[in-house]
């Protein structure tokens, strides 16, 4: 028998569920037992229905799995969640019941007072949440969420900052990839030479999910950042990777070489450093010009660094930089499996 951890994905047919395909196949501690998504996919062979959209190949063990019903009973101590979110909050809350711990993408419980939001390098005292859930709804399992993608490359990406000088403003434009809108989302007639300035919700998601992540835990939960966050959101034709334009302002003046110092010498904590996904860099300084560049940067560390440049004075706040991610792996899937990785370091899954 496998000295692994058994783990389903929910969602698995979908854009970030085929990266949990791709990112859970060779996993040194989790195995995929069970696929499950809705009920029109259930009951068929996984490499019949799904339209792989990865740049390796569909992995045989799991292109042979049957396609199950997101219900809990189906195989899996850990629920990685890729669903709709208007069907996640249900779906969620029965598997973590159930006894297992779901690590979400959707947006669905993100902002619940009691659900961690979670980045690990930068706010794992947030998992100390979980007890209190449990304690709160009786479950033995727990719900763990992920942020929206576009939020989770900013917040890392200024963590360095706001660790070393304290962020009191923040204003950010993002360019982002379609990939971010799931299969088939933005259709390509919209999608081809234009930018699309809306993506409903977004701007409203990165202001709230920035406060809560750089909050601060207390015996009530956590307190969140008293930081003026001001999103403007684009959908531009690009197939990954968020690129965000963001001005910072501080308590005090802080130079462009302060912050590129404090960038360079930022590092995850060791418990997290020592997690399978956590790149050696989990953000990377690069002083080229014209960098970073969505096709040319989003694969550093596996797609799970996040790449700053052009760290400049800004004349309206005190400093201007450029941030890129890789949206479904540092923004969504990849993302869930560090957190999943964090849970069992902690013991909170075996
Ligand atoms: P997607 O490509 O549209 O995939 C949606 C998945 O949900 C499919 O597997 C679909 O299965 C399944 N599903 C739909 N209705 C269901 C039901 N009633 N029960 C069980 N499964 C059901 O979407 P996506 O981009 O992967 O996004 C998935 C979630 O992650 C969303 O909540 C999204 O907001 C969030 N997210 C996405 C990104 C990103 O970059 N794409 C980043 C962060 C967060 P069928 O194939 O059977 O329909």
């Amino acid at each position: 028998m496998s000295a692994k951890i058994p783990v389903t994905i929910l969602g698995a047919t979908g854009t970030v569920g085929q990266k949990f395909v791709r990112l859970l196949a060779d996993h040194p501690q989790f195995e995929i037992a069970s696929v499950a998504a809705s009920a029109q996919s259930a009951g068929k062979r996984y490499g019949d229905i799904v339209r792989w959209r990865e740049g390796t190949p569909l992995p045989e063990r799991v292109a042979a799995m049957t396609v199950t019903r997101a219900e809990p009973g189906i195989p899996g101590r850990i629920a990685f969640s890729a669903i709709e979110a208007d069907i996640a909050g249900e779906v969620e809350q029965a598997f973590a019941r159930a006894g297992v711990y779901v690590v979400t993408n959707t947006k669905t419980h993100r902002m619940d007072p009691d659900v961690p939001l979670l980045i690990p390098e930068v706010n794992p005292d947030h998992l100390g949440l979980l007890e209190g859930q449990q304690r709160k709804h009786g479950w033995t399992g727990g719900i763990v969420a992920n942020p929206n993608c576009s939020t989770a490359g900013l917040v890392l990406g200024v963590a360095p900052l706001e660790r070393a000088f304290g962020i009191e403003k923040l204003f950010v434009a993002t360019m982002q990839a379609v990939s971010g809108a799931g299969y088939p989302g933005v259709a390509s007639l919209d999608a081809l030479g234009n930018v699309i300035p809306h993506i409903g919700g977004e701007e409203e998601k990165m202001e709230q999910e920035t406060r809560k992540i750089f909050g601060t835990m207390s015996p009530g939960g956590v307190r969140e950042a008293a930081i003026g966050v001001s999103a403007h959101t684009n959908r531009v034709p690009v197939i990954d990777g968020h690129l965000e334009v963001v001005s910072l302002g501080f308590g005090r003046r802080v130079s462009p070489e302060e912050a590129i110092a404090a960038i360079q010498a930022y590092r995850a904590p060791a418990e997290v450093a020592a997690l399978h996904s956590t790149p050696a860099l989990p953000v990377e300084y690069d002083a080229r010009p014209d960098r970073p560049q969505s096709r040319l940067d989003i694969e550093r560390g596996n797609g799970m660094t996040v790449t700053v440049g052009r760290v400049r004075p800004c004349p309206l706040l005190d400093l201007r930089l450029v941030l890129l991610s890789h949206n479904t792996i540092r923004g969504a899937a990849g993302a869930a499996v560090q957190n999943a990785e964090l849970l069992v370091a902690r013991g909170l899954v075996r």
